[in-house]
C-alpha cells in the first residue's frame, strides 16, 4: 500500500518534467494529431508520390470532406491479416522455447521475469512469411495492396486496446508497479502498469513493443520489396539497400532483445497510449515508410553508392550495438568487464527506493559512455539516415522518420536526464562534471 502511494506520487512527478500547461498541450496535439497523420503519411506515399505539395493541393481543393474520403474504412481483409499476424506473434511468444531472464528491480521491488525466444521468433516469422510468398500461398503484396485499411484497423483497434490497459490498470494490475496520476488524461496516455501480463507470462510490452511492432518493421520491408519485385519484375539497388539495413538493424534488436527489457521503455515507461499504440501504429507506419516511398521511386544507386552507403549503414548499427552491450556488460559485472582494453572509469551511485531502501547502482563513465552522457542516439540518427538516402532528395517526406527520430532523442536524452538527477542527486551531479556532454560530444 505504502509502495503502491509512493509510486503514484511519483507517476505525478513524471508527467510534470515539462511545465504543466506544455505537457498537457503536447498530450493533447499527440493525441490527436497522430492518428489522422499516419492516413495522410501513407496517403500522400502511396497516392501522391510522397509529394507533400500533391497532398497540401488536394486537401485545399477538397477540404475536411476530401479528407475522410482518403481515410480507407477498417476491412474484413485488414482485420483478417492482423488478426492472424497477431495471434501467431502471440503463440510464437508464448510457445518458442528460451532462456529464462529477469529485468532489472522495478520500483516497487519487483523482478520481471522473461523468456528470451525473440530471435527464434524472428527467423521463424521471417522464413514462414518468405515460404508463404515462395510456395504462391499468400501474396505479401496483398498486405501492400491493402495498407492504408492496415492502418485504418490498427488506428482503431490500438486505441481500443489502450482503454482496455487503462481500465486493467484501474481493477486489474498485474503487479504494484502501477498506479493513478489522477489524471485520467495522463493515466490514458502514459499508462499505468508498467508490468502489465495476461496470466502469468504473457508480458503485454513484450508483445506490442516487440513481437508485434519490432515484427512489423521487418514483415512490411520484406513486403516492400517483394511489392517492387512483382511490379517491376525486378528490384533496384535503393531498394536493396534500405531492406538490408532494417533487416540488419532489427536482427540487431532481436538479438540484443533481453538488453531491450532493461531500457527505459520497458523499465520507466508504462503501458499506455505512448508506448503501446506507438509500437503498434507508428512503428509499422512511420518506421517503414522509408521503404514504403521506395516501392514506386525504384532510384538506381550504381554499385559504388550503393555498397559505401551499405558499409556506413553497418558501420552505425554496429557502434549503436556496442554502446549498449558496453553499459550493459558494465553493469552485469559490476563493472569488471574491459571497457576498450581498459579498466573502465565509473561513479557508485546510490538512491532510494520508493519503498525507501538504500541501493547503488553503477554508471559508466568511459568507453562511449564517456563522450557523452546520450552518445548512443548519435549512430541510431545516422543509421535511419542512411537507410532513408537512398531515396535521394527528390521528395521530403522519406525523410518524416529520420527527423521525427531526431527530435524523440533529444527529448528521450532531457527525459532520462531528468528521471536520472532526481534518481541519483549528487552521483548525477558527479557524471555531469566528468561528461558534461547529452548527445554530440563537444557541441551539445
Ligand atoms: P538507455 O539504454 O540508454 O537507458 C538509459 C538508462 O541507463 C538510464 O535511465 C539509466 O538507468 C542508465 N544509465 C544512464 N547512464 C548510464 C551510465 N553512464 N552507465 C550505466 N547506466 C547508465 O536508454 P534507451 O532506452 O533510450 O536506449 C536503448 C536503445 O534503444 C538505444 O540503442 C537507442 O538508440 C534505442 N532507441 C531507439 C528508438 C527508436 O525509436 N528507434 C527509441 C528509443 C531508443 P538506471 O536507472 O538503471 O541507472
Amino acid at each position: 500500500m505504502v509502495a503502491a502511494k509512493a509510486e503514484a506520487e511519483s507517476m505525478k512527478k513524471k508527467e510534470l518534467v515539462h511545465s504543466p500547461i506544455l505537457t498537457y498541450f503536447s498530450v493533447i496535439t499527440l493525441l490527436s494529431t497522430c492518428p489522422p497523420f499516419v492516413i495522410l503519411l501513407w496517403y500522400t506515399m502511396v497516392h501522391q508520390d510522397g509529394s507533400i505539395l500533391n497532398t497540401f493541393n488536394y486537401l485545399k481543393e477538397h477540404g475536411v470532406e476530401g479528407f475522410v474520403n482518403i481515410w480507407p474504412r477498417p476491412t474484413a481483409v485488414a482485420w483478417k491479416i492482423i488478426a492472424c499476424y497477431a495471434l501467431f506473434e502471440a503463440a510464437l511468444q508464448l510457445w518458442l522455447p528460451g532462456k529464462r531472464v529477469e529485468g532489472p528491480i522495478s520500483p516497487t521491488g519487483n523482478k520481471p521475469v522473461y523468456k528470451a525466444n525473440g530471435v527464434l521468433a524472428y527467423v521463424v516469422t521471417l522464413v514462414t512469411y518468405i515460404s508463404l510468398w515462395w510456395f504462391g500461398i499468400f501474396n505479401p503484396t496483398v498486405v501492400y495492396d491493402h495498407l492504408g485499411e492496415i492502418y485504418s484497423a490498427l488506428i482503431f483497434g490500438s486505441l481500443v486496446f489502450c482503454v482496455f490497459l487503462y481500465i486493467k490498470g484501474h481493477v486489474a494490475p498485474s503487479s504494484t508497479d502501477s498506479g493513478s496520476s489522477g489524471n485520467i488524461i495522463f493515466d490514458f496516455y502514459w499508462g499505468m502498469e508498467l508490468y502489465p501480463r495476461i496470466g502469468k507470462n504473457f508480458d503485454i510490452k513484450v508483445f506490442t513493443n516487440c513481437r508485434f511492432g519490432m515484427m512489423s518493421w521487418a514483415v512490411l520491408a520484406v513486403t516492400y520489396c517483394i511489392k517492387q519485385y512483382e511490379t517491376n519484375g525486378k528490384v533496384a539497388d535503393s531498394m536493396l539497400v534500405n531492406t538490408v539495413l532494417m533487416l540488419v538493424y532489427i536482427t540487431k534488436f532481436f538479438w540484443w532483445e533481453a538488453g531491450y527489457w532493461n531500457t527505459m521503455d520497458i523499465a520507466h515507461d508504462r503501458a499506455g497510449f505512448y508506448i503501446c499504440w506507438g509500437c503498434l501504429v507508428w512503428v509499422p507506419s512511420i518506421y517503414t515508410s522509408p521503404g514504403m516511398y521506395l516501392v514506386n521511386h525504384p532510384v538506381n544507386l550504381g554499385p559504388q553508392l550503393a555498397i559505401s552507403i551499405l558499409i556506413a549503414g553497418i558501420l552505425c548499427i554496429y557502434i549503436n550495438y556496442d554502446c549498449d552491450r558496453q553499459r550493459q556488460e558494465f553493469r552485469r559485472t559490476s563493472g569488471k568487464a574491459l571497457v576498450w582494453g581498459k579498466a573502465p572509469s565509473k561513479i557508485v551511485a546510490s538512491y532510494t527506493t520508493t519503498k525507501g531502501e538504500t541501493k547503488t547502482s553503477l554508471l559508466l563513465t568511459s568507453g562511449w559512455w564517456g563522450l557523452s552522457r546520450h552518445f548512443h542516439y548519435v549512430p541510431e540518427i545516422m543509421a535511419a539516415f542512411f537507410w532513408t538516402v537512398p531515396a535521394l532528395f527528390d521528395n521530403f517526406l522519406p525523410y518524416f522518420y529520420f527527423v521525427f527520430l531526431t527530435i524523440l532523442l533529444f527529448d528521450r536524452a532531457k527525459r532520462d536526464d531528468d528521471r536520472c538527477r532526481s534518481k541519483y542527486g549528487k552521483y548525477w551531479k558527479t557524471y555531469c562534471s566528468k561528461v558534461p556532454y547529452r548527445i554530440i560530444p563537444g557541441i551539445y
